[in-house]
């Protein structure tokens, strides 16, 4: 699957717009309930005004707010922001930490967000596990968990370590653009020969399994 998932979107990409670690954090953390064409309407300004770790820990709430309101949860949102800055100012001399533990003590991350920066930004092992990743896992019969942190347990046990970044940003990428939740296009699907969950009748299935 990781190989078929690899051919069809070559380049795993990231699609949250960002130029640093920092930057990355950042719209990881305004993506949570939001898409990620939504976080990349608000990062240009955010970063223009604040772009730095140290700009953003002497931020107003107030003008923060003002530009992220449109991501939702603005209020909750703009208090990870700048307590995340600050945290990073005062724990870890101004430069996002890239140890998982270390990542997740910062406001506002959690292990996904603290994965997508390790595998996206570092180059790190790390295997985030959002709704697509969760739902796709479990519909291609990888795991039958619900927890999230027991998924990644799952998955990354499946794949090399250097293979656990590419492979969540893949299935991002594919259940956005093909398995969508309502809709799956397994008629378009480079997986629907060897996915348990597939609509294609038997029968029909391109490739034998
Ligand atoms: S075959 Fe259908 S259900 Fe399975 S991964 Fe592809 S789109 Fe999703």
């Amino acid at each position: 699957m990781a190989r078929r998932l690899a051919l069809a979107y070559p380049e795993a990409i990231c699609e949250l717009h960002h130029s640093s670690a920092f930057e990355l954090l950042a719209a990881t953390i305004l993506s949570a309930q939001c898409t990620d064409a939504r976080v990349n309407m608000v990062t240009p300004e955010l970063f223009a005004c604040y772009p730095d770790v140290v700009a953003l820990a002497q931020a107003d709430p107030g003008d923060v707010e003002q530009i992220v309101r449109s991501t939702g949860f603005y209020q909750m949102k703009t208090k990870s922001l700048i307590g995340m800055a600050v945290a990073v100012v005062d724990r870890f001399g101004g430069e996002v930490p890239t140890a998982l533990e270390d990542l997740v003590t910062l406001p506002g991350v959690g292990r996904k967000t603290a994965n997508v920066v390790r595998s996206v930004a570092f180059g790190l092992p790390g295997l985030a596990v959002d709704t697509h990743v969760g739902r796709l896992a479990r519909k291609l019969g990888l795991t039958e968990q619900v927890d999230p942190v027991k998924v990644e347990t799952e998955l990354c046990d499946y794949l090399p370590a250097a293979d656990w970044g590419p492979f969540s940003l893949r299935t991002i990428l594919h259940g956005r653009r093909v398995c969508d939740a309502k809709k799956p296009q397994c008629g378009g699907c480079a997986l629907e020969d060897i996915c348990p969950s597939s609509l294609i009748p038997r029968a029909s299935r391109r490739r034998s399994v």
